[in-house]
């Protein structure tokens, strides 16, 4: 029988076969009929998922390509943009400021905290001219979530910035309603939250970031102009990755099918039992309990245990497939993505095997502990 792992990386994460299967479909000409009714039903359901009426595009490029266009969109050579910077991604943001030639205000905060509204708006009072701020709302190298997201938005209004939003690993698993919270461009990739699987990454644009958009000297590939000249006739402006539309279609329609909120939810108790699991073995988190993630799971790795060989024995004796950290953090911690078609049985199968994992490893644990703690966590439906 082919082999199956469990991947609980933060992304890309494990796809439903009705996914998988909606890319075996015969290909179709982006330029006809059948394209341009897919791609209106994936803006209508991508409008449901951004909880906007403002614009949406299909990118055939990774999540990272989907930031960039974000950037290269709306900053001119010069341009202030705040950037709470907390992490190896939010560290990736300003990167693609400084490469446009912006100017990056950088907010340094240690790794494992999150930016606070406070923070932003005294920088944003000291500083003259703010074009943009942009802020990661979920630092996927440290499994930080940034909870201020509605004040910051709040804050770039009342400033007259605009609110860029890197929601690569959390759209569609936590809230992010993008019109309520005054988010300008808003990104995401295929690959995490939508249980899709990696290649497209997907961007909202509204009316007031079109006024800078159509102002800004503009990438060839990347230009959202030209996307919303195309889309205007359900097309994209290049060829898509066909495929992967038809499975966004299908992965799409199942979270219609689910309902935003009850996937949120879903999404937060398996992110608490996977918390009370880790507190029940005596593990440490790495955020502090109000910035933690719902959606990636950061806990620190004990001392004495190797990490690439915890992560190994769950690999090759329980087919489950964890992170390790990314950037300095590398050794330091695990991570866990919680994220997609994540449930119950996920979480009881990701724990059982990371608890052999430490055992084999010689961590003191009681056996069954942190299985127990998120057991309870479901049966209580808190
Ligand atoms: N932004 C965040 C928050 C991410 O977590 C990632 C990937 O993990 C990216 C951007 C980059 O996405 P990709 O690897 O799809 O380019």
């Amino acid at each position: 029988m082919e082999e199956r792992n469990l991947i609980m990386v933060p992304g890309p994460t494990n796809v439903p076969d009705r996914v998988m299967r909606a890319m075996m479909k015969p290909m179709i000409d982006h330029r006809g009929s059948e394209f341009r009714t897919i791609y209106r039903d994936v803006a209508e359901n991508l409008r449901y998922l951004f909880q906007t009426e403002g614009d949406v595009f299909i990118l055939t490029v990774s999540g990272t390509g989907g930031v960039e266009c974000a950037i290269s969109n709306v900053v001119n050579p010069g341009d202030k943009v705040i950037v709470p910077v907390f992490g190896l991604f939010s560290e990736r943001v300003k990167e693609k400021i400084i490469r446009r030639g912006g100017e990056a205000i950088e907010i340094s905060l240690d790794w494992g905290t999150a930016p606070k509204a406070e923070q932003i708006k005294q920088t944003v009072e000291k500083e003259d001219g703010v074009k943009a701020i942009a802020v990661l709302y979920n630092e996927t190298s440290t499994g930080v979530t940034v909870r201020d997201l509605p004040e910051i938005g709040k804050i770039a209004k009342d400033n007259d910035a605009l609110f860029i939003v890197d929601a690569v690993s959390i759209l569609g698993g936590d809230q992010l309603p993008v019109d309520k919270w005054d988010v300008d461009i808003c990104v995401t990739g295929s690959q995490k939250c939508l249980a899709c699987p990696p290649g497209l990454a997907l961007i909202s644009v509204s009316e007031k970031a079109w006024e800078t958009v159509e102002k800004t000297s503009r990438p060839f590939y990347l230009d959202l102009v030209q996307m919303r000249k195309f889309s205007e006739r359900h097309e994209t402006p290049f060829t898509p990755a066909i495929p992967l539309v038809f499975a966004l279609d299908e992965a799409l329609k199942m979270i219609r099918e689910e309902r935003l909120e009850k996937r949120f939810e879903r999404h937060k108790i398996c992110g608490e039992a996977f918390y009370d699991a880790v507190e029940a073995l005596n593990l440490m988190q790495l955020p502090k309990k109000e910035d933690r993630s719902h959606t990636v799971i950061a806990l620190k790795k004990p001392p004495d245990v190797n990490n690439a060989d915890v992560r190994r024995i769950m690999k090759e004796r329980y087919k489950v497939v964890i992170a390790g950290g990314a950037g300095k953090l590398r050794d330091e911690i695990f991570r866990i993505g919680s994220m997609g078609i994540i449930s119950e049985a996920e979480v009881i199968r990701t724990v059982s095997a990371l608890e052999a994992g430490l055992i084999e490893n010689g961590f003191q644990l009681r056996a069954g502990a942190g299985i127990e703690a998120a057991r309870r966590r479901f049966s209580s439906g808190r």
